[in-house]
């Protein structure tokens, strides 16, 4: 495949690719659309087996954070950046450094944040060398970790499901089946155990599921079962892919809202879901408390306004689902549709001011 053909399929705006032999940074940023502000999306870091591997993933990972922002009103775009490498073994302040005069460069079109195999510290280093890294540490004034913030817009969706579902939006008696509880599935299980829903977890990481039982009281079942539990909601909040043809016909719930990215495996399995009667709150709607958490740092942090924004996921859940029932789509068609059309009319008002402004 030629250098050109990967990125013009899902038209990208831009790849730029970032070396430094000293410390073995070999890193890809892909700008998919500036149609509506800056390209925001983490850094991801990660081993891929082959620098194709790194390209699919980071023009994929780019593609969604501009559904993301678009969905959830945010005048942002969508970028994401991917370092090629083991975390553990090669991770230093020089090559954060040069990452971050690679970011630098790109004069804000594109800006990072934490993202898999990254944290707010290194973050912190980023920006020593550039003001387009957001999500650092509280202490310097960044938003700190998003994986709460993600779990609150979560808990909103989940509400806003609720309302459509059974005309009542409390969460109490609820029966969740959690899939995943790292950073974010602990932190969503947490605000359901306050709200007195019943949840049952699962990881594959047994001190994860100790952790959980121990802090909250819920009850754990093996990592093959959870997606089949007797449950209102499943909440995939581990990797992507598991709502797919093998599992989908297992599940036993009443609908879907989790923090995983691309918990679908294909497009195809939106209406596998639908078929089957569940309600799937599409993953980009709901898990975007994160992003709009570090967004707020674009305007001098404040975390009541954060918070209060993270609290409208259930308003954009609420309207894709209707949207969905008036247009006789599916949320995931729906979700799309919607951020498609925000992407279309006001980029088009902004291309228009910039025009304006070039000629004043
Ligand atoms: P994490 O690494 O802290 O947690 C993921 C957990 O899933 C781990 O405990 C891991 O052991 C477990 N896991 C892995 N495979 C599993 C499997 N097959 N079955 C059960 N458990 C399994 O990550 P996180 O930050 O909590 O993010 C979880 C998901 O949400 C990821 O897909 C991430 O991309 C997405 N996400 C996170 C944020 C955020 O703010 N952190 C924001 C948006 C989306």
């Amino acid at each position: 495949m030629g250098v050109f053909d990967a990125v013009a399929i899902e038209g990208h705006e831009q790849i730029l690719y970032g070396y430094d032999k000293t410390s073995g940074l070999e890193a890809i940023i892909a700008i998919h659309s500036t149609a509506l502000g800056p390209a925001l999306g983490g850094t991801r870091f990660y081993p891929y087996e082959s620098e194709e591997d790194a390209v699919t993933d980071v023009l994929r990972l780019s593609k969604g954070m501009t559904y993301k922002a678009a969905a959830a009103g945010l005048d942002l775009g969508g970028g994401k950046a991917v370092i090629i490498g083991d975390p553990r073994q090669i991770k230093s302040e020089r090559l954060f450094r040069a990452y971050g005069r690679i970011v630098d460069s790109l004069q804000g079109r594109y800006i990072t944040a934490e993202d898999v195999g990254t944290t707010t510290s290194d973050m912190d280093v980023v920006r020593r060398e550039t003001g387009w890294a957001l999500g650092s540490s509280v202490a310097l004034g960044g938003s700190g970790d998003p994986s709460p913030v993600t779990a609150r817009g979560l808990y909103a969706a989940s509400r806003a499901v609720a309302q459509k579902l059974w005309e009542d939006s409390d969460l109490a008696g609820r029966r969740f089946a959690v899939q995943g509880v790292g950073k974010v599935g602990s932190a969503f299980v947490q605000l359901l155990v306050e709200a007195r829903a019943e949840v049952i977890v699962s990881d594959a990481y047994e001190p994860a599921i100790e952790s959980a039982v121990e802090m909250y009281g819920v009850k754990p079942v093996e990592q093959s079962e959870i997606h089949m539990v007797d449950c209102d909601f499943f909440s995939p909040c581990a990797l992507g892919a598991s709502l797919n043809d093998k599992t989908i016909p297992e599940l036993n719930c009443q609908a879907i809202v989790g923090s995983a990215n691309n918990q679908l495996a294909t497009d195809e399995d939106a209406a596998r879901l639908a078929d089957r009667g569940i309600l799937y709150a599409p993953d980009f709607v709901v898990n975007a408390g994160g992003l709009i958490n570090v967004y707020d740092e674009l305007h001098g942090y404040s975390k009541t306004r954060a918070m209060h924004r993270v609290d409208s996921i259930f308003d954009a859940t609420m309207r894709i689902l209707d949207t969905a029932e008036t247009h006789g789509i599916n949320p995931n068609q729906a979700a799309i549709k919607v951020a498609d059309e925000r992407i279309r009319d006001i980029g088009d008002l902004r291309r228009f001011r910039r025009s304006g402004e070039d000629r004043n």
